[in-house]
C-alpha cells in the first residue's frame, strides 16, 4: 500500500487540516476585531502559501483539502455576550454551522480555569506553543 493511502497518512492529513484552520480562525478574528497588524498579515500569507503547496502535493494522492475560502469563520465573532474560545477568540458556540457537511473536523470545546477553549485549538497551542492555555480576551 503506498504510504499516501495510509489511514495514518489521512489522520495526519486531517490534523493538518485542523492546524490550518485554528491559524484561519486566529486571522479572522484578529482581521474583524479589528487588532491584526502588518506581521499577522505577513505571517498568515505565508501560511496560505503552505498550505497551497500542501494541497497540490496531497491531491496527486487523491487526499483532498479545504480550500482557505471552502470556511468563513466571520460569522463566529460576536462581541462579549457569547462565550468565546480564549486561543481565537470566537465563538464556541455554532462552529459546526459554518463547516462543510462532509467535513470530519472536531467541533469540541473544553473549559480550563474558567476560560473557554476549542479542542483542536487547546491541542494546537498545548502541543506546539506552551503547556499553559493563554487567557486572551476580545478588543470589543
Ligand atoms: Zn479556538
Amino acid at each position: 500500500m503506498e504510504v499516501l493511502q495510509q489511514i495514518r497518512t489521512r489522520d495526519y492529513v486531517q490534523h493538518l487540516q485542523e492546524i490550518f484552520h485554528v491559524q484561519k480562525r486566529i486571522y479572522t478574528a484578529a482581521v474583524l476585531e479589528p487588532t491584526t497588524t502588518s506581521e499577522l498579515i505577513a505571517l498568515w500569507k505565508q501560511i496560505l502559501v503552505l498550505w497551497t503547496n500542501l494541497q497540490s502535493f496531497f491531491s496527486t494522492a487523491h487526499l483532498h483539502l479545504l480550500n482557505d475560502d471552502d470556511i468563513d469563520y466571520s460569522s463566529l465573532v460576536f462581541g462579549n455576550t457569547h462565550p468565546y474560545c480564549s486561543i481565537c477568540l470566537l465563538s464556541t458556540v455554532g462552529i459546526d454551522t459554518v463547516l462543510p457537511d462532509s467535513s470530519t473536523f472536531n467541533t469540541a470545546y473544553l473549559t480550563f480555569a474558567g476560560r473557554l477553549y476549542h479542542a483542536p485549538c487547546a491541542n494546537f497551542y498545548l502541543n506546539v506553543i506552551d503547556g499553559i492555555l493563554p487567557s486572551l480576551k476580545r478588543a470589543s
